[in-house]
């Protein structure tokens, strides 16, 4: 078969495949523990389940609106403008089915061949993806553990050219958690701002902070112009197969992912949006009891990891993964995560599914249940102790 040139920049989310492999395994009836995938085990608010079935039964089984509904967005305007310190106009919103079109959509729509955008190493890995399937060029920066995983800024700076036409950022972070601070975001804008660098601020972990609130690089002078904020229903609301996502977007710049939607998806099911706009209205009830429990599973893994011999967990701030650094062991991140799935029933990620990095690291999600991550780290205490 004879695939395009563009195929082979394409990259992958190597959750995904672990996931699958986790499965065949179970299939043969093994018991695996899952810390490789990032996604709640909450369940979806009763309320948005109520609403989008209610939604199907009164006939919300069309194509509908492509930005999204427009009820839908008008609500993300109001709630999730001034919880960010900024204000939002219904026609700044796109939703789209998930929070991950977005990504493509932004990159598809700015940058072009030979442009240069910066994204974090260890980051998500669909932006480096991403980049480099619609011609771009990317240009990693690190985020180091003896840095708090934060940005060092001058190590950014000196990776900018006047090429550089977009810088990804990721705060809360997958996979490491970390949590850029006010001042961090408002020196970044600024860097950025000299250079009219567009910016995609990912924060589909903005509810997840255990010390602290959100700040969005948005919020900063007139950032706000050129940057485009990526969220979503996935992780705040537990609605992952819903795909539920948004950008929050310049209103310049809107129509034309508006244009890429009709493209690629025509729209976001409107059931899928009606249960959205009842999530949204039953918030107070069901974010902040996710997040205390998240918070004590943060304290209970990042002490199970850092109590096993030759393991290192700094804590996370956001987000629900731990990153411990397991370089002391012989073997790469994928050798031991291999290990550990196999020998030791525990899904979980190499670090270097997020970049180069990420070596010497693995990724837990901690958005499994109390029970199972305890399960997880008694196996990986004695996979490990093997291992020697
Ligand atoms: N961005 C980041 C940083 C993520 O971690 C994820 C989910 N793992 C997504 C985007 C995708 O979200 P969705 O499932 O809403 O497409």
């Amino acid at each position: 078969m004879r695939l395009t040139q563009r195929m082979s920049r394409l990259g992958t989310e190597t959750a995904f495949e672990v996931l699958a492999r986790a499965q065949a395994l179970e299939r043969q009836g093994r018991d695996i523990v899952h810390l490789e995938i990032g996604e709640p085990d909450f369940p979806s608010p009763e309320s948005a389940i109520e609403a989008a079935s209610a939604g199907l039964r009164s006939g919300l089984t069309k194509y509908t609106t492509s930005p999204g509904l427009l009820e839908l967005r008008a609500r993300v305007a109001e709630i999730e403008g001034p919880r960010r310190g900024i204000s939002v106009s219904p026609e700044q919103l796109v939703i789209t089915p998930g929070g991950k079109p977005i990504i493509f959509y932004t990159i598809l729509a700015l940058v072009q061949e030979g442009d240069e955008v910066l994204y974090p190493d260890p980051g998500f890995p669909i932006y480096e993806s991403m980049i480099g399937f619609a011609g771009g060029k990317p240009v990693p920066y690190p985020l180091r553990e003896d840095n708090g995983f934060r940005i060092d800024h001058a190590g950014l700076a000196s990776r900018i050219t006047p090429r550089t036409r977009l810088f990804i950022l990721n705060s809360p972070s997958n996979p490491t958690g970390g949590v850029e601070s006010r001042q961090s975001l408002e020196a970044l804008a600024e860097l950025l701002a000299e250079r009219e660098i567009w910016i995609l601020s990912a924060e589909i972990y903005s509810h997840f902070i255990y010390e602290g609130s959100h700040s969005s690089i948005a919020s900063f002078g007139d950032t706000a112009s050129r940057t485009v904020i990526l969220d979503g229903f996935s992780k705040t609301y537990s609605m992952t197969g819903w795909r539920l996502g948004y950008g929050i977007v310049p209103a310049d710049l809107a129509p034309f992912l508006t244009q890429l939607v009709i493209n690629s998806v025509s729209c976001t099911p409107a059931f899928s949006q009606k249960g959205a706009m009842a999530a949204l209205e039953t918030r107070a009830q069901t974010i902040p009891p996710m997040i205390e429990e998240f918070r004590s599973r943060r304290e209970a893994i990042v002490a199970g990891l850092n109590a096993l011999p030759g393991v290192r967990c700094a804590k996370p701030g956001g987000a629900f993964y731990a990153f411990p650094n397991i370089s002391s062991f012989r073997g790469t991140s994928k050798e031991i995560a291999d290990y550990l799935l196999i020998e030791g029933g525990v899904a979980c990620l190499p670090g270097t599914s997020f970049g180069l990095e990420g070596e010497g690291y693995l990724r837990l999600s901690f958005a499994t249940s109390m029970n199972r991550i305890q399960e997880g780290l008694a196996r990986m205490g004695s996979a490990l102790a093997r291992l020697g």
